[in-house]
């Protein structure tokens, strides 16, 4: 399987160089060349049909008991034994649990596996790289946790001082391994963004320290999101919708993708909150920036949908060029308008779209916990919000539940007065030492403790 740049001018690589590059070096996203289809195998074990779905699209670039081994590893640190369980919660209604990975969201699905196929690979080629990252709070401990045993890999992940939730915070910095650093900036994360975003483009800096990144738009990690949708068909039985909280729209792409490999999807709902670009697009045709603002789902507080970049380009019939040329006039006119006919043979068939405000979001977890005793997170909640909006009778909608309820135990209290417990496993969260370097918005700075931890 070779990959080919969403904006047509990056030289075509195999899984092992787009896993590692990221983005493209035109800017694009990788693909693969054509999506395979996929028989799932008759199996209730998680990490071999993840291995089973996934090696279409690893090909042999990996030995295949190599590959399956590393999802066993993967998915082990999960702690519910079917990793992605399905609950119902009303006729045709259910969720699909994806937060019981180390870090209680849905990113550790992704974040665990690609973490071992980085240090995989870099070991087999005698590599080392330094993940740079900045995060609002669920990536940032996704991906310590995915990269903190391995042996090849350094972190450095920048926060807002004072900006992320307690629980953010501590799952951030209270890994005691060495090759993980927690940055807090006196900023915004937009500073934090900005700060990455400026390292990366300082080329000789880049290459001096092995610069590398595990953010949204890696072709790996929506891969890897690919195998629940699988995994929730099978263990239903028939065809269903999935509805799914979005903010990069990188989980909702990879139910597309699936979708194209055979599963059996109806409709994909987006969920937005009130940064809702995806809502307003799919009610417009056209997609125009508006600055973020804050809400009770911060994961979902995006101005653009880094992810979308790959749609746009199956839109554009793989017309890399083109693609390219939309972006650069959606960067420099803040606005991207497409054709009714591409809209009708792409959007209309599959996607709906729903936005749901604060208020309703409060609504929909308090009316969970009263019908149902079941606490869920605000993110969860705007996914079962856009699932009650498009729920047709005779096709069972499956709603992503994307963290667990105790990662935002404020808003979940302010709902149902209930205040959420910590689970089990990270139970000690509250009593573990944490390790915090406090630096100054300031480029120089922060480059100079990245090159002091590169080895
Ligand atoms: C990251 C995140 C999302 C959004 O996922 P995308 O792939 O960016 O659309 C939703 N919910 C939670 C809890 C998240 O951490």
């Amino acid at each position: 399987m070779r990959y080919i740049s969403t904006r047509g001018s990056a030289p075509e690589l195999g899984f092992c160089d787009a896993l590692l590059a990221g983005l493209a070096t035109d800017g694009g996203l990788y693909v693969p060349q054509s999506w395979p289809r996929v028989t799932p195998l008759a199996t209730s074990n998680y990490a071999n049909q993840a291995a089973h779905i996934m090696k279409a699209f690893v090909g042999d670039e990996i030995d295949a008991a190599v590959f399956s081994q590393l999802c066993d590893e993967a998915y082990s640190s999960f702690r519910h034994p079917d990793v992605a369980p399905l609950v119902q919660i009303g006729p045709e209604q259910y969720l699909l649990e994806l937060f019981n990975g180390p870090t209680l969201a849905f990113k550790d699905v992704a974040l665990q596996l690609i973490g071992r196929l980085f240090d995989h690979v870099l070991t087999q080629r005698n590599q080392r790289v330094m993940i740079v990252g900045a995060t609002s709070g669920d990536t940032g401990s996704a991906a310590i946790d995915g990269v903190k045993h391995c042996s090849n890999v350094d972190i450095v992940i920048l926060y807002p001082n004072g900006r992320v939730s307690d629980v953010q915070r501590r799952q951030m910095t209270t890994v005691e391994s060495p090759n993980v650093h927690c940055v807090a900036i006196d900023g915004t994360f937009d500073d934090c963004q900005d700060l990455v975003k400026a390292m990366f483009n300082d080329a000789p800096f880049r290459d001096a320290n092995s610069l590398s990144a595990v953010n949204s738009i890696n072709w790996a990690r929506v891969m890897a999101q690919t195998v629940y949708y699988f995994t929730a068909l099978q263990s239903l039985g028939t065809k269903a919708s999935f509805s799914v909280p979005t903010g990069n729209f990188g989980n909702v792409l990879a139910g597309w993708i699936a979708k194209q490999m055979g599963a059996s999807i109806d409709k994909l709902v987006v969920g937005s909150n009130s940064n809702d670009i995806l809502t307003r697009f799919f009610d417009s045709l056209a997609m125009s920036m508006q600055p973020v603002v804050p809400t009770l789902s911060p994961s979902m507080d995006i101005q653009v949908s880094s992810n979308f970049e790959r749609l746009l380009f199956e839109m554009n019939n793989r017309d890399g060029l083109a693609t390219a040329q939309q972006l650069q006039r959606f960067r420099t006119n803040g606005e991207l308008m497409v054709e009714p006919d591409q809209y009708s043979t792409w959007i209309t068939p599959t996607f709906r779209a729903h936005r749901s405000t604060d208020s309703e979001t409060l609504e929909v977890m308090k009316r969970m916990y009263n019908e149902h005793k079941m606490l869920v997170d605000p993110h969860t909640a705007v996914g079962i919000a856009a699932a009650e909006e498009f729920a047709v009778r005779g096709t069972p909608m499956i709603t992503l539940a994307t963290a667990h309820p105790a990662k935002f135990p404020d808003a979940v209290e302010k709902a149902t007065g209930v205040r959420p417990g910590l689970p089990e496993h990270v139970a000690d969260l509250f009593e573990r030492d944490e390790r915090i370097v406090n630096l100054p918005n300031d480029l120089q700075a922060v480059e100079a403790f990245v090159a002091s931890h590169h080895s």
